[in-house]
């Protein structure tokens, strides 16, 4: 807990007076109610320029000469795109050096800066592990280093001094072969410890020719109690056949801006959107973030609920204190639907194991001690 040094530094003063501890409860809540769920972030696009340069500098890399300096680089990596598939590029630079060894060191510094700098108190982490696996290897090889990969994550995730709990999603992939695809949804029923769900990745407008297979990969995470959520109607997407398979939505901003009357189904699955706002001026989709207002608005009359994301904090070079203000400093929506979102998040996270957010967990418990 981020009050512990506090709370532990002297702890007879925390008993001394019932109003003493009153006092101390409303500072907790107060640091509390800054604990935020991020249900939707890539392994690949959350890694933040300057860490990526400091890396490839270490490492040597060819990539670095690219570029004369840092701020050319940095220019070129956080840039908005045209298109989805233009900005999906971007995450290939990442993936090829994020390889079993540079894993740790890039998660240590995800986690760190997710505590430190956005509060976070619950992270879903999500990748294709196939492609952080060994390209010289043949595909059989490759997947059976996946486990490998996903341990590493794991592990490196899990830090006492940035105590974030976390688990991933493993993204299915609309470029990968069957045979990958049905091995990513084997590992995610081998390791629950680690992995909370399966996704699907790769740019929604390439699901189309390939869609009965994914609708059996669907069928089978499902088979298997395996969660799912899937990228879908966030450029173009349309395909209501995959809802039916799905806990959350990736996105899913077209639904109410272009097919609103998939809405009321939406909100009978209890399926909760996405919502990632800067990633949508990134690649083009969106000119303005107060085009959300209609999404939110929309969702809301509905009965959908919304968490809102990052998707990629890195490329997107935000981190999700920001996009809530953004949203309000917009006016997309005011401060009362930033918390049901925030309550959502919580409500809908895949491993959380509470009924509420941090903050009212904490707050019922320390009252009932107080009394
Ligand atoms: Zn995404």
């Amino acid at each position: 807990m981020k009050f512990g040094f506090w709370y532990c530094k002297d702890p007879d003063k925390f008993k001394r007076t019932r109003q003493n501890r009153e006092q101390i409860i409303r500072i907790i809540e107060e640091v509390l109610v800054a604990l935020y769920a991020e249900l939707h972030r890539h392994l690949g696009g959350s890694v933040v320029p300057r860490i990526l340069w400091r890396y490839l500098e270490r490492s040597e890399s060819d990539l670095i000469e690219r570029f004369s300096n840092y701020p050319e680089f940095e220019d070129f990596y956080t840039r908005p795109r045209n298109t989805l598939d233009e900005y999906l590029e971007l995450h290939t630079i990442v993936e090829g050096v994020q390889t079993a060894e540079a894993l740790p060191y890039f998660i240590y510094r995800l986690m760190r800066g997710a505590y430190i700098f956005e509060n976070l108190a619950y992270l879903e982490l999500r990748y294709t592990p196939y492609l952080r696996t060994n390209p010289n290897l043949d595909q059989s090889r490759r997947i059976e280093q996946m486990t490998e990969i996903a341990q590493i994550v794991g592990r490196s995730s899990r830090l006492k001094e940035y105590p974030i709990v976390s688990s991933q999603i493993l993204c299915m992939h609309s470029k990968l072969p069957y045979e990958v695809n049905r091995a990513i949804v084997d590992l995610a029923a081998q390791m629950p410890e680690n992995i909370c769900a399966i996704d699907l990745a790769g740019g929604d407008a390439y699901y189309g020719e390939r869609m009965e297979e994914f609708i059996e990969l669907f069928e089978y995470a499902r088979s298997l109690n395996i969660k799912a959520t899937c990228h879908l109607y966030e450029t173009e997407g349309h395909y209501p056949e995959l809802l039916p398979f799905l806990n959350r939505i990736g996105h899913g901003i077209q639904i109410p801006l272009r097919y609103p009357h998939l809405l009321k189904e939406v909100a009978q699955r209890k399926q909760c959107l996405e919502v990632c706002p800067t990633t949508y001026l990134k690649t083009g989709t969106l000119q303005e973030i107060r085009q959300l207002k209609q999404v939110f608005d929309q969702c809301f009359d509905a009965g959908v609920d919304i968490a809102i994301c990052t998707d990629n904090a890195g490329l997107n070079d935000v981190r999700l204190p920001f996009e809530y203000e953004t949203l309000l400093t917009q006016d997309v929506i005011g401060f009362e639907e930033l918390q049901a979102c925030q309550d959502a998040a919580f409500r809908h996270a895949f491993a959380w194991q509470y009924a509420q957010r941090p903050a009212s967990l904490l707050d019922r418990l320390l009252k009932s001690e107080a009394s």
